[in-house]
């Protein structure tokens, strides 16, 4: 492809002439057409990854690396006096997701494409994706963002369905954007909306009508469900995305020849968390419009469907009242009722049931008993839901359960985040390791090289001096390259503890004033996270963690020592500029509660060092880069599990017989921070660390602090670190997501 007679052809002038947006438009199109040769027609078999969110972040440079001309057009644009990044700028990001779940489906998606799989996505076209977060006065503000605008890279299908609900009817129209693998093939995102859609009901922030379902279907991702109306709009959304997919699915493997009495062999649905399990009794429901008995429909379904589990969390499963699936989609519940009749014949456990005794209809429980494999995202997540969560289901299906531990896109989270380590990388051991990601491996020959281990610290020092100069555009903050980059960037959710780790900022605080702290390399320590807008615990942090930013920001004796600096609005545009600047990578969730973690990869593949319990994946990062290679802390998920079960957790224990708990406790409600802060707010967190700390930060406090001094402590070994940066990044090929959707793919799709 050649920029120039692009231009010409659009706009009849040279690249010097017009202007960004003339190019981002030109580029758009020209990649759209491009990707659209490299589709193929449609195996017998195919994928639908359904999900009700797609982090898919923007699309431009992705899409010109993995169709193998970002390097020329850069060049291009160079050589005429324009910046790729400069128009980069201008696309906006679909935040179609929340974190971690959304963003896997994004990374899955590339690698789908990438290994030539038949499989496409399925959601939602939300026109607001997560809102963006605005710091006011301390506080988390939200304001609405519309990504969707005429810039953007939808294109309007002709397919079109009735969806009926209880008491209206919507014409759906599906929307797709094209996802084209790296030097693979190129498959669809398809986005479900309606037309009447209403962007002028967002009022004050984020407000809007949730009660008006013409006009809100398909407004926001996730609005907020603390009411009963937000709970409703909800269970709409599921509905429509579902009996969307369900048809979509039928219609396509009837026109490649199924009877729909052999529709697992057309079709694999993956169910990506709880979120899209209406499709199970919606297809049932279909089947049986098409003239197939009851039984025989829920048998074909079963072998139809996958699904996979994201949190033990119990708050996060859903259960819906039967009463609130009646009132917008009775159509389901008679065949939801013949499920869970099923059930309770087969089995006398009524932890199997899918309706409980309180006419909740427990989602997952649909899942597991109507599909073909259920799998956890990481090796000690599936072991406690053999082992704990859904023990009783892995009793009766042993053989349904599988691992398959998560994985990251290497084309988005290291060739386009860090080109100049991409191409060191390529330097040492050639280019093998982006189609073969295990060849990263070739690197660890180099761990004694002290050129090339210094090489590491120029290009880390290089990404930290660009993550500075991000910084000061967006938020006018200036940090100190030279610091110590200490990051802890995810969703803020008690269980990720971002709690634990303001409270040892607060206690080095202390110790630097009082003169205890002893000297080392200044530390800059980073956070990044939105809190879901009722989640007021949630609230309460970021807004002690912008204090301290403020307070420690004006202080002169400690400033020089330790800053504190939150990112607004963290998504993945910014995760793109902070992993590659990361020194230390924070994943300090309490063991056994986070499910696998995707960050920890994408942090460790930039050579970040981890600094974690041992929850998730970061189990298997550690057996991979070995103890010296990492800073492992806390309780393991076994005395945690037993500790919840004993229920005999008490905080004010700690709390009394810990002075550096107690002091940094006791500082969240000072004169000092409460001058600047919220009185409220910051006395609502105290109490709730010294009388609940249900995610149990006191008990590991003390190794946290040990280990994270350790990890300072190294750091002053440029060498030594520079080391353990190597060994990390050439044992990340694990977490290629290329390996997990090849995994996928052997054991449940079989395409
Ligand atoms: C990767 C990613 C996440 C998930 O991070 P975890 O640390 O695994 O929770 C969340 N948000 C964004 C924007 C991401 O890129």
């Amino acid at each position: 492809m050649v920029l120039s007679e692009i231009l010409k052809n659009a706009y009849n002038k040279p690249i010097g002439q017009c202007s960004n947006e003339e190019i981002y438009y030109a580029l758009l199109k020209a990649t759209n057409e491009m990707a659209r040769l490299k589709e193929t027609s449609d195996a017998k078999k195919k994928l639908y990854y359904i999900s009700a969110e797609f982090l898919i972040g923007k699309l431009l440079s992705n899409n010109l690396i993995n169709l193998g001309i970002y390097d020329d057009v850069k060049k291009e644009l160079e050589e005429n006096g324009k910046d790729i990044s400069e128009i980069e700028e201008l696309e906006n990001e679909p935040s179609l997701g929340n974190g971690g779940l959304g963003r896997l489906a994004a990374c899955f998606l590339d690698s789908i494409a990438t290994l030539g799989l038949c499989g496409d996505g399925i959601g939602l076209c939300y026109h607001f994706g997560l809102f963006r977060q605005i710091f006011k006065d301390n506080l988390q503000t939200a304001e609405p963002d519309l990504w969707m605008n005429d810039k953007s890279a939808l294109e309007k299908t002709e397919v079109s369905y009735c969806i009926k609900f209880k008491n209206l009817t919507v014409v759906s129209r599906m929307y797709d954007i094209s996802i084209t693998g790296y030097e693979g093939t190129t498959n669809k995102l398809h986005l479900f909306d309606i037309e009447s859609v209403d962007e002028s009901l967002v009022h004050n922030g984020i407000e809007f009508d949730k009660s008006d379902i013409q006009k809100n279907l398909t407004l926001f991702l996730y609005p907020d469900d603390s009411d009963e109306n937000g709970r409703l709009l909800r269970i709409y959304q599921q509905y429509f995305m579902v009996s969307n997919a369900a048809r979509l699915i039928i219609d396509e493997s009837v026109s490649r020849g199924c009877t729909l009495y052999d529709l697992y062999d057309y079709a694999v649905i993956q169910i990506n968390d709880t979120h899209p399990t209406m499709i199970i009794p919606e297809l049932i429901r279909l089947l049986c419009e098409r003239g197939i008995e009851t039984d025989k429909a829920i048998e074909i379904v079963s072998k139809t469907c996958a699904y996979t589990n994201h949190t033990i969390l119990a708050e996060a499963l859903e259960k819906w009242p039967v009463e609130y699936l009646k009132k917008v989609v009775p159509v389901l519940v008679p065949i939801i009722e013949i499920l869970d009749d099923k059930v309770r014949r087969k089995y006398d456990d009524s932890k199997l049931n899918i309706i409980d005794k309180d006419e909740l209809v427990h989602m997952a429980h649909i899942d597991i008993h109507c599909s073909f494999s259920v799998n956890g995202v990481a090796a000690l997540h599936t072991e406690i839901l053999k082992n704990e969560e859904l023990h009783n289901f892995y009793k009766i299906y042993p053989q349904k359960f599988t691992n398959k531990t998560n994985g990251i896109t290497f084309r988005r989270w290291l060739m386009h985040s860090n080109p100049q380590l991409a191409a060191f990388i390529s330097s040492l051991i050639g280019e093998g390791w982006k189609k073969d990601a295990a060849e990263l491996e070739g690197l660890l020959e180099y761990k004694d090289d002290e050129e090339v281990l210094d090489r590491l610290i120029d290009i880390k020092h290089q990404k930290k001096l660009e993550l500075k100069h991000f910084l000061r555009r967006r938020q006018g903050i200036d940090i100190d390259e030279n610091s110590i980059f200490d990051i802890q960037i995810k969703r803020l959710h008690e269980y990720k503890r971002q709690q634990l780790n303001v409270l040892y900022v607060i206690h080095r605080y202390l110790e630097i004033k009082s003169g205890a702290a002893e000297p080392t390399t200044p530390v800059t320590v980073i956070f990044g996270a939105k809190a879901a807008l009722a989640y007021t615990i949630a609230q309460d942090i970021i807004h002690l963690i912008l204090c301290m930013q403020q307070l420690i920001a004006n202080d002169n004796d400690v400033n020089k020592h330790l800053r504190v600096v939150m990112i607004e609005n963290y998504n993945v545009t910014s995760a793109q500029s902070l992993i590659p600047a990361c020194d230390i990578s924070q994943q300090i969730s309490l063991a056994s509660k986070e499910a696998s973690g995707t960050g920890n990869m994408k942090l460790m593949l930039n050579g970040a060092v981890t600094l974690g319990t041992m929850d998730g994946a970061n189990v298997e990062i550690c057996k991979l880069v070995g103890d010296e290679n990492i800073y492992i802390f806390g309780d393991s998920s076994d005395t945690v599990v037993n500790r919840y079960k004993e229920g005999s957790y008490n905080p004010q224990k700690y709390y009394e017989s810990d002075l550096r708990i107690k002091d940094a406790v006791d500082f969240i409600t000072s004169d000092e921070l409460v001058k600047i802060g919220n009185k409220a707010c910051l006395e609502r967190l105290s109490r709730e660390l010294k009388e609940k700390d249900w995610f149990m930060t006191f008990p590991d406090f003390d190794d946290y602090a040990k280990k994270r001094l350790a990890a300072y402590s190294d750091y002053e070994d440029r060498i030594g670190w520079a080391r353990k940066m190597l060994v990390n990044i050439a044992m990340a090929g694990y977490f290629s997501s290329d390996r997990t959707i090849e995994e996928y793919n052997r054991d449940i799709w079989r395409l």
